[in-house]
């Protein structure tokens, strides 16, 4: 990686500190990454992203901002790319998954939280983060308590808007969020001095379509038998779509899809298991349990995450001659995410069930961040419907420490025998 340091300085991070971060980062993807054998090529674009995280991207960021433009930053896929994507603004979904950032969180945070949350405020508390720093503004979401009520922590330190998500999805809630959206526009055309209109928001809906294809190009490649990618790349893959340059993104990601394609072609089963991984998502640079169970003789072939297909599936209706049109496509495309903060959320099941034939698993890992409730209640009801089937299904509940590793990776073993 250059020398980014003045940058960072500019940006008000706490170098020694970011340091030390920058010292694990390398490592741990070493290991967990390049110790991978027969990984497609295209990878290469993907490897060069993680090495310069927190150069190269940053320096773009800051070319926009020198500009005149604005970063905004997000942390739920309910967060309509498209609105900021049409304002010329960047958006950022940004990553909270690294243990090195807990410390900091829990100074300002209770402890029995999810490490999601912890990890997010950590990253902003101790200044540690160049994406963090360079945003604008937040924009926030009414999901679970905890996000809700950390929003009301973290406007000490950046301006921050929130959209109020509705948990249910009934007409009345449709209506709701799109007002929401509408309010969002407003808010992001006040910061960035960008009106959205008709054509500009056409126009982002193209780029963030375009996005969900090339992803979706990629899940239905995993559907070959053996998949043709480890699952531990396509959660990389995932991961950086939340921050690269989405043109950028889909040209290299569609280049690497051209390459499974001929891949397929020469494909020899060798017995590998296949699962599927349900849940909460897995942040940069959370690769905890697809590395122990692709250490392991297993494939990690879906995530029915919002790290995987929760991220893409759906695109929104480009057809309309209004904002308000396009406001209702965008409303009806994101209300139909189904999270485990909507009750009843029977859609997350259905997904479980289609996706689980669709890509032949042999049995499910429900993965729940310590102390995300929604999904943990929820279990019973994918346990439920997946017994039904003859799916078998174990529940993990870990956060980003690796001192539970060993025994994950025990029951992942015992789980892999059973089925
Ligand atoms: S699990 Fe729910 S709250 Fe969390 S990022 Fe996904 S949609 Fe948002
Ligand atoms: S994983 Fe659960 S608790 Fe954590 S931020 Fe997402 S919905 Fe909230």
């Amino acid at each position: 990686m250059g020398d980014y340091r003045q940058l960072w300085t500019d940006l008000g991070v706490d170098l020694e500190k970011h340091d030390k971060l920058c010292a694990v980062l390398p490592e741990l993807y070493g290991d967990t990454y390049l110790t991978q054998e027969n990984r497609p090529e295209g990878m290469n674009y993907f490897n060069f992203v993680v090495a310069e995280v927190h150069g190269l991207r940053i320096q773009e960021l800051d070319e926009h901002r020198r500009k005149g433009g604005k970063v905004i930053g997000t942390f739920c896929v309910f967060v309509p790319d498209e609105v900021i994507l049409a304002a010329n603004a960047i958006g950022v979904g940004l990553c909270a998954g690294s243990q090195f950032w807990i410390e900091d969180g829990e100074k300002v945070l209770p402890r029995n939280m999810c490490p999601l949350i912890k990890a997010f405020m950590g990253a902003k508390v101790g200044g540690t983060c160049p994406y963090f720093q360079s945003c604008d503004m937040i924009i926030g979401e009414t999901t679970c308590d905890g996000k809700k009520k950390a929003w009301e922590v973290l406007e000490d330190y950046v301006p921050v808007h929130v959209m109020d998500l509705p948990q249910m999805k009934r007409a009345k809630d449709y209506t709701a969020w799109s007002s929401e959206i509408k309010d969002v526009i407003a808010k992001v055309e006040e910061l960035t001095g960008n009106k959205v209109t008709v054509d500009s928001l056409k126009e982002a809906i193209r780029t963030a379509n375009a996005k969900r294809r090339a992803l979706k190009r990629l899940y239905d490649l995993r559907k070959y038998k053996p998949s043709p990618i480890s699952g531990l790349d396509c959660l990389l893959i995932s991961q950086i779509a939340f921050y690269d340059d989405p043109h950028r993104f889909v040209e290299k990601l569609n280049e690497l899809c051209d390459e499974l394609d001929e891949r397929v072609k020469n494909l020899k089963d060798q017995g590998k298991k296949r699962l599927m991984i349900t849940g909460t998502p897995m942040a940069l640079p959370n690769w905890k349990l697809h590395s122990i169970i692709e250490g392991l003789n297993a494939q990690v072939v879906v995530e029915e995450t919002c790290t995987g297909t929760r991220y893409f599936e759906n695109e929104v209706s480009e057809e309309g001659e209004t904002i308000d049109d396009l406001i209702k496509n965008l409303a009806d495309r994101y209300l139909n995410i189904n999270c485990a903060c909507f009750t009843p959320n029977t859609g997350r099941i259905d997904d479980i069930i289609k996706y689980s034939k669709e890509y032949d698993v042999d049995g499910v890992i429900d993965f729940n961040l310590s102390f995300c409730h929604t999904y943990a209640v929820e279990h019973k009801a994918v346990e439920k419907a997946l017994k039904e089937k003859d799916i078998p299904v174990m529940h993990i509940e870990t956060d980003y420490s690796t001192e539970d590793a060993g025994q994950i990776k025990t029951r992942v073993e015992a789980f892999l025998e059973m089925i």
